[in-house]
């Protein structure tokens, strides 16, 4: 699904990402750690294309974002991205935020568009929320609302920046629940997140970034008994 090759960045000067080499396969989750300014952001962010690489080959199914034959909307339309502020339109309904986007760039008409965004708020476990303005949700219920927005498009691949950071505590187990029932049903994941204990259940690899590289990649289990980078080990000690 995704394929980093010799992937560098740069914010004019700043080197941002260093020789990123990274394979997530179909159906994987994978959970992306590491402190503040790490490069986590743009790492995800170039995924969708909302960042673009300096150097080295990118392939996001199947499809090389490094070229500039590329068609980038066809290719955002197969990725939902959940951030830390739900970014949803504040003048407009739930039931509109989540059925603008099928309707004009999937050409979905009214009444299907609808019917979908209901079935996802059903899932996100807000439906009686479809007629709301987002300023009529809690945090945890707006976030809610940004996921079944990106799950409307039928995407292949979830991105998920900290989408539980800027929340309240007791809400962050609702949002965490809507994605763990997400994962048992087979959708390609990569989420940054703090949330270790989320981690350590559902991610199928744990990746640690530190200053614009991926030091450590290992399964949970292994990764939370024992990270074999230092700079790991201080994390851990600090977030857990
Ligand atoms: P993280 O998500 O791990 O906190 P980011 O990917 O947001 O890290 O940022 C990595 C580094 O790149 C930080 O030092 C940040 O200040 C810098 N950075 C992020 N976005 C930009 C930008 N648009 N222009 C310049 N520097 C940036
Ligand atoms: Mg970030």
């Amino acid at each position: 699904m995704i394929t980093f090759q010799n992937v560098n960045k740069h914010y004019g000067q700043f080197h941002v990402l260093k020789d990123i080499n990274l394979h997530i396969k179909q159906g994987e989750v994978v959970v992306i750690i590491g402190p503040s300014g790490s490069g986590k952001s743009t790492l995800l962010r170039c995924m969708n294309y909302l960042e673009s690489i300096t150097s080295g080959e990118l392939i996001v199914d199947n499809v090389k974002l490094n070229d500039n034959k590329t068609d980038i909307n066809a290719l955002r339309r197969n990725i939902g991205m959940v951030f830390q502020h739900f970014n949803l339109y504040p003048h407009r309904t739930v039931l509109d935020n989540i059925t603008l986007a099928p309707m004009k760039a999937l050409g979905v008409s009214k009444a299907e568009a609808v019917q979908t965004a209901m079935f996802y708020l059903n899932k996100v476990g807000i439906s009686e929320k479809a007629h709301a303005f987002p300023s009529e949700l809690s945090g945890g219920q707006q976030q809610r609302v940004a996921i079944a927005r990106g799950l409307a498009m039928k995407p292949k691949l979830m991105l998920f920046d900290e989408p539980t950071s800027a929340l309240d505590p007791e809400m962050i187990g609702e949002v965490l629940d809507v994605m763990k029932a997400l994962t048992h049903e087979g959708m390609t994941m990569v989420v940054v997140t703090h949330e270790m204990g989320f981690a350590r259940e559902v991610a199928d690899r744990i990746l640690f970034m530190d200053e614009g590289r991926i030091i450590e990649e290992a399964t949970p289990a292994a990764f939370f008994a024992n990270p074999r980078e230092e700079r790991a080990r201080q994390f851990l000690s600090r977030v857990l």
